[in-house]
């Protein structure tokens, strides 16, 4: 860990002296015109603070500062903001924003600074005041917080009294969102409540001068939570904990680690059995792991890691990040991954820590399986007694703590597109609840239930929006259960009912109708794809705009399934201007998991009989009789509903290039199929002069409703046909794809400005994890004068559907 943030140093020292010279420049232009004072004169300043200043310790630091140049006044939380009033000489006020600047918590940010003048009142002391309450905004909550610097190097000095305690916490680290049961945070409101503070760490908690002033998670080995180690027939082990686990590991075991938000599932990836054991039991055929390196050396190691990564990896966010594969990678890591690509975090717990750095076990392992502790489809499970009844086949050993999880958190998934803008795959622990501010407040209380896969529920009033963590797809029992669940407890969270409620158009989701059972004044359908439109529109502030709505599956309003959308947006209505050329899906579901059969379906109209044999029979990708039954389920228009999806036709490309038969998770194929086009040199040149030629590739087509037509099917004839059934031109073209939708893609853009005479631009969707594709249209987009806008703090999935939804505007 010293290593770690030894590396990380250099990389947070630009950003930490920006945020200085910020709030200098911020609080300086102010001072500038407002300094004519008589001398033994006492002024008093109101400075009002928003940015990450929240639950990181940031009124303390505030009381401190006050109190080291003697002023007098308080701090408060307001809303989203803190309000700190300043009395005292003017030379000390003056100074308080320089030395706050240099005091500033690690994990706070200060993004905007307002300062006004008042007259004093001759107040004699400094206070911390308790927040102001306002029924138009919710009761801010911090994001759970990784180890910080200061308790990671305390848990490991043997002179420390928290020596290698796994639960050492302060104002800047530790559980904050996964443990809080009501609003405002505080240690009552908090599973935390639990314990009782020891004298000691009471000490801590009421002096201004110790760091761990106002920590609402303090605790100590004396008064604190505490670990157990057990088998699944649950009885506790003799022995230390965490020594018994990192034996365990050594040896080639499975241990279920409770962490901050649920469990982990933790292996060796050099143990051949544990790694089988884990594909078979979680039902993983193919699926990566993410990895948990030791410290940033090693993730150096296993991947290739770009300026910033560093910065992003020891975060308090601490996400997993997806970067290729370094060329030093051991050989073991391909039972991993093999998609090219590794997903990677760093210890971010002092449990996770002591796992690599326990000076009583010298760990044999630098880095370890880390996977979210549920059976497939189901939610990460956060209890104890559970985790030890459902996946009792699968780990050997539990390792768990009686802090109860209130609220469950997967690790967050990112990548990095252009411009480093995140693109969220997964967004949970670290980033909820990360308030969503809208410019225009919406009028009731509304609730938004998303969509039935990587479902997140999301809640409004005011301008403020809460977005629920990363739930999963509705299809188990237990999945469905923990979305109702979710849905009870935000209410209860804020203590607030729903006026409103938003749900999905589709009549077969259990969201659309479970909205059924939810009490509320107005319940409305909004369409999938005019809801990711809005949910861009949400975080820029947008009223209207043109919008690319790429993703697999959406409910369209005439009752098809859309998913390749060219529409024009406001808050209220939507027009599809255009599509992807709609195609039939012989026996629906079926397609989506056997993905050659798209492609049959796409290309079944433009080969003659023998050519599709050669194609489809070939290397028993379909057998001669089934390619007969679907072409005749084509032609009659048998249990065969049309779609107009982009992401089916990735999943067709894929399959015809041979790299996904059956499909072992969502997105297999569109994923390698990307991983497989970045290796190609030159993938992400910008477009040039080759448009015209890919142009004819996926035509633009008018039809008799008005609405435009991109056909794909003249480009997957080229894959079908072409070079690519050859292994060696596999990667040109799944680069030659990539840039024909992108080409394509543009050349719809260009059809809706045509149209409208628009130029903001928003796009959502799944397609849009696509980092190649995005880095091969936004230059293009921008080139063609478009103002182009993506997603920064929400998931380009279906996970950003419930703030589309809020963000509509019903006729009240
Ligand atoms: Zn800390
Ligand atoms: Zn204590």
């Amino acid at each position: 860990m010293h290593r770690r943030r030894h590396g990380c140093r250099k990389a947070v020292s630009k950003p930490a002296e920006a945020r200085m010279a910020g709030l200098d420049a911020m609080a300086g232009a102010w001072y500038q015109s407002h300094t004519v004072h008589e001398p033994g004169q006492r002024v008093r300043v109101r400075h009002t603070f928003r940015g990450v200043i929240q639950g990181v310790g940031f009124r303390p630091t505030v009381y401190r500062c006050a109190l080291k140049l003697g002023l007098t006044g308080f701090v408060r939380n307001q809303r989203s903001q803190v309000v700190a009033e300043l009395e005292g000489p003017p030379e000390g006020v003056a100074e308080f924003p320089a030395l706050l600047a240099r005091t500033l918590p690690s994990a706070a940010r200060i993004d905007v600074l307002e300062t006004e003048a008042l007259p004093p009142t001759g107040e004699c002391a400094f206070r911390i005041l308790e927040s102001s309450p306002d029924v138009f905004r919710f009761p801010p909550i911090p994001p759970d917080l990784a180890l910080c610097r200061e308790c990671a190097a305390e848990l490991l000095d043997p002179r420390d009294r928290r020596y290698l305690y796994p639960f050492i916490t302060c104002t800047q680290c530790g559980p904050r969102y996964s443990i809080v049961e009501r609003t405002p945070f505080d240690r009552e409101t908090t599973s935390m409540a639990d314990f009782r503070q020891c004298p000691e760490c009471l000490h801590e908690y009421s002096d201004p001068g110790d760091r761990r002033f106002h920590s609402q998670t303090n605790s100590c080995p004396a008064c604190g939570p505490r670990l157990a180690l057990t088998a699944a027939a649950g009885r506790p082990l003799p022995g230390d904990p965490v020594l018994l686990a990192i034996q365990a590991l050594t040896r080639g075991g499975v241990v279920a680690l409770q962490g901050i938000g649920g469990f982990h599932l933790a292996a060796d990836p050099r143990a051949a059995e544990a790694v089988r054991r884990l594909r078979r039991d979680k039902d993983r055929e193919r699926k990566p792991f993410a990895l948990m390196a030791s410290d940033l050396e090693e993730a150096e190691r296993l991947c290739r890691l770009e300026p910033g990564d560093a910065e992003l990896l020891t975060s308090p966010a601490s996400p997993i990040l997806i970067r290729p594969f370094s060329p030093a990678a051991p050989a073991h890591l391909a039972a991993v991954s093999n998609t090219g690509t590794l997903g990677v975090m760093l210890p971010y717990t002092p449990l996770h820590l002591l796992l690599f750095r326990h000076p009583g076990a010298p760990a044999a392992f630098r880095h370890l399986i880390m996977t979210s502790g549920n059976l497939k489809g189901e939610p990460i499970i956060t209890d104890p007694g559970e985790a030890r009844s459902r996946l009792g086949e699968v780990a050997d050993l539990f390792l768990t703590h009686d802090r109860r999880i209130l609220f469950r958190t997967d690790d967050s998934v990112l990548r990095l597109g252009p411009d480093r803008l995140p693109v969220l795959l997964r967004r949970s622990r670290g980033y909820v609840p990360g308030l969503v501010t809208l410019r225009q407040p919406v009028e009731r209380v509304t609730l938004g239930l998303g969509g039935d896969l990587k479902n997140a529920p999301a809640l409004a009033r005011g301008t403020d929006v809460y977005l629920a963590p990363f739930i999963g797809d509705l299809e188990e029992p237990v999945t469905r259960a923990a979305f109702e669940q979710q849905v009870r407890r935000m209410l209860s969270l804020y203590a607030v009912q729903a006026e409103v409620l938003v749900h999905d158009l589709h009549p077969g989701y259990f969201s659309t109708q479970a909205a059924a059972g939810i009490p509320a004044a107005l319940k409305i359908g909004v369409q999938h794809h005019h809801a990711h439109a809005l949910a861009v529109m949400a975080e820029h502030g947008l009223r209207q705009a043109l919008a690319l709505a790429f993703d697999g599956t959406g409910y369209g309003t005439d009752g098809t399934i859309w998913g390749g959308e060219f529409l024009s947006v406001d808050r209220r209505s939507f027009r599809r201007h255009g599509c992807f050329r709609p195609f039939p899906l012989p026996g629906g579901e079926a397609a989506v998991l056997h993905p050659i059969r798209i492609a049959l379906a796409l290309l079944a109209g433009h080969l003659h009989r023998l050519e599709v044999e050669r194609v489809f029979c070939r290397e028993g990708r379909l057998s001669a009789a089934e390619t007969e039954l679907l072409l005749e389920m084509i032609e009659k228009k048998l249990n065969c509903p049309a779609t107009s999806s982009l992401g089916r036709v990735f999943d067709a490309a894929a399959a015809l290039l041979g790299l996904v038969d059956r499909v072992a998770y969502e997105g297999e194929g569109p994923i390698r199929l990307e991983g497989l086009a970045l290796r190609e040199p030159g993938a992400e040149q910008p477009l040039a002069g080759e448009e015209s030629e890919l142009a004819a590739l996926v035509p633009l087509l008018g039809s008799e409703s008005g609405v435009f037509h991109l056909d794909p099917a003249p480009l997957l004839l080229e894959l079908a046909t072409g070079e690519s059934v050859r292994a060696a031109a596999q990667g040109a073209s799944a680069l030659r794809f990539h840039r024909a939708v992108a080409v394509a893609a543009r050349a719809g853009a260009r059809e809706l400005r045509r149209r409208t005479g628009w130029e903001a631009l928003v796009l959502s969707g799944g397609v849009f994890q696509n980092v190649l594709l995005l880095r091969l249209l936004l230059p293009a987009l921008r080139a063609d004068g478009f103002q182009v806008y993506t997603h920064r703090v929400l998931p380009p999935g279906d996970g950003c559907l419930a703030v589309g939804q809020v963000y509509f505007q019903p006729d009240l």
